[in-house]
């Protein structure tokens, strides 16, 4: 069962997150207004994971709750210190929760399966190629 590390950035925060397979994390970019906001970045990458397979092992994350633009309420788990995000999650979302890429301390070890609302994508950013696109979420 492979073993991935990861935490924010002043080091209040640990995690550790195990998984069946590399595969069971299901990593995205997403390139929607409300990823740029949060993320003060061109787009939020994150993956699908299951809730069981994350497990804090240092520190609290701080909670915000908001609309994520289409009438969802999403959860988004930071540290209260330094800002950086950690988790993010819709009220639909059931037993997954998605984990921020950049959170993990070895990140290319769960590449980007796609990219999501690629109409909001930044006019100068070029799509990735061999991922998926979508220009919103299902088409
Ligand atoms: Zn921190
Ligand atoms: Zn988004």
């Amino acid at each position: 069962m492979p073993t991935y590390n990861g935490g924010c950035y002043c080091g209040n925060i640990r995690y550790e997150l195990s998984l069946d397979s590399p595969d069971q994390a299901r990593m995205s970019i997403c390139h929607c207004t409300n990823c740029k906001k949060f993320t003060g970045s061109a787009f939020g990458i994150t993956a699908k994971i299951p809730a069981s397979a994350f497990r804090l092992r240092k520190g609290q994350t701080t909670h915000h709750v908001g609309d994520n633009g289409s009438g969802t309420q999403l959860t988004r788990e930071f540290c209260g210190a330094c800002g950086s995000g950690v988790l993010e999650y819709g009220a639909h979302a059931g037993e997954n929760v998605y984990l921020f890429y950049g959170s993990l301390d070895e990140p290319d070890a769960l590449p980007p399966k796609g990219e999501f609302f690629c109409k909001e994508r930044a006019q100068w950013l070029p799509e990735i190629p061999g991922l998926f696109h979508k220009r919103e979420v299902k088409e």
